[in-house]
């Protein structure tokens, strides 16, 4: 009899998920997919959003239409808890039972962790969906418009999506010089992490110089290994005393994984990350695998203010395919594959150039790098986001050998 494969989530890690299984399984298999949003967005491009360079529409497709052409039936809801012993998600419009489940919601935001932080950008911003990247677009608009003031992009402690930050700070400078405004306005950075560049894994070599040097070159101060005490009226306020002057602030808070998957023995750890094996199978409960943001990967090292783990969408699309894999292999017969290496390459655009990292950042010794900068990495960029919506709305193929 056929089995029921379960995926939650149709972001990065559900989609692929799902696709990869359809591909390996065939169709005597039922794959649905549960998800609390209709449509797929191209997240890395929402920094050009929040710039004014690109309409959501551009980085936005209903997955449903892309799945269903896959045979998959796409399900619009929010689990609110999985009773992985029923073998049963519960969702506000409906119970979904399964055989197997793809965890894939990644990650809820923690705004109350530090007050201030809030997620209608009254007093400080986030960037995580189109909604927030629209607000960033017209507080921006607003402070071109007055000609002048300070601008703070941050991490807060225990924050593990870092990058977006360092790349917010480089767009705005290029964008403020660009209209002859650079000179009216401060740009300061804040981070958990303990050296710039750091980026939850111990950093990649030379980069922590290439971005310092970035910093001084372009007036940007960079804070580093610092605690955020609170977004006030008067500022942003770090733990030591100092404040920072500011008009707009964007502020990565830290994560929970689900609220669905807390308060279950052995499912997930106390923030609701999913724990899971070497071959991303949950060890109570082996017919759950997790991927990508959900999936709990615990430091590789101690920092004086806590620093998260990040998932890219790279790796998170790699956690996929493995995850697939292992759940045909479970069904069918054969041997599982471990999660392994997660290499990955990764470009930070800053407008007038861009920063291109590729590496193995969960995988001792980290020394098997590249870090270069060039106005080449940004076209890079654009052409992987045309072919990634393209694949989206038109089936392009997506390589599966980077996977
Ligand atoms: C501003 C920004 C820039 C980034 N830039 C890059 C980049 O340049 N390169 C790169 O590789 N990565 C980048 N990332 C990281 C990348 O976006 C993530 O790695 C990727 O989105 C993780 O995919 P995911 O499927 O694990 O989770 P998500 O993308 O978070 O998707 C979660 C899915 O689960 C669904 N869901 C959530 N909760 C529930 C629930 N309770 N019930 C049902 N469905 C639920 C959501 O609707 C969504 O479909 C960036 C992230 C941000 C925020």
């Amino acid at each position: 009899m056929g089995k029921r494969i379960l995926v939650l989530g149709s972001s990065f890690g559900g989609y692929h998920a799902a696709m990869r299984l359809r591909k390996l399984l065939g169709s005597a298999h039922q794959i649905s997919v549960v998800s609390a949003d209709p449509l797929f967005t191209f997240t890395p491009s929402l920094p050009w959003v929040a710039l004014g360079g690109r309409d959501p529409s551009a980085i936005q497709h209903p997955v449903a239409a892309r799945l269903g052409r896959a045979g998959i039936r796409h399900m619009q809801d929010t689990v609110t808890r999985l009773e992985p012993a029923a073998c049963r998600a519960i969702g506000k419009n409906g119970v979904y039972e399964y055989d197997y489940l793809v965890a894939a919601t990644g990650s809820e935001l923690d705004f109350a962790a530090v007050p201030g932080l809030d997620p209608d950008g009254a007093r400080s911003h986030a960037l995580f969906t189109v909604e927030h990247a629209m607000a960033v677009r017209r507080a921006l608009e607003r402070l071109y418009a007055r000609g002048g003031g300070s601008i703070v992009l941050g991490n807060a402690q225990g924050a593990s999506c870092l990058g977006p930050a360092y790349e917010m700070a480089f767009l705005i400078d290029t964008m403020l010089r660009r209209k002859k405004l650079r000179g009216k306005f401060s740009i300061s950075l804040f981070t958990n992490e303990p050296f710039a560049g750091h980026f939850g894994v111990g950093g990649f070599g030379a980069m922590r110089r290439m971005l310092e040097d970035e910093f001084t070159d372009r007036d940007i101060e960079c804070i580093t290994s610092v605690r955020l005490a609170g977004v006030s009226p008067h500022g942003v306020e770090l733990e030591g005393g100092r404040r920072l002057a500011c008009d707009l602030s964007l502020i990565t808070p830290p994560f929970y994984g689900s609220h669905a998957y807390m308060g279950v023995e052995g499912l997930a750890n106390p923030r609701g990350f999913l724990l899971a094996d070497e071959f991303l199978a949950n060890q109570r409960y082996p017919n759950i695998y997790a991927v990508g943001v959900s999936l709990a990967i615990p430091p590789k090292e101690a920092t004086p203010v806590p620093v998260g783990v990040p998932k890219t969408g790279q790796m998170t699309q790699v956690m996929a395919s493995r995850a697939a894999h292992n759940i045909a292999a479970d069904i069918q017969g054969g041997v599982k594959v471990r999660v392994g290496d997660l290499g990955v390459v990764c470009i930070a655009d800053a407008g007038d150039t861009a920063f291109l990292v590729g590496a193995s950042p969960l995988q001792p010794p980290r020394n098997r790098l590249v870090h270069k900068k060039g106005k080449i990495y940004h076209y890079m960029k654009e052409a992987f986001e045309l072919y990634y919506m393209a694949h989206m709305r038109y089936g392009l193929p997506m390589p599966e050998r980077s996977f």
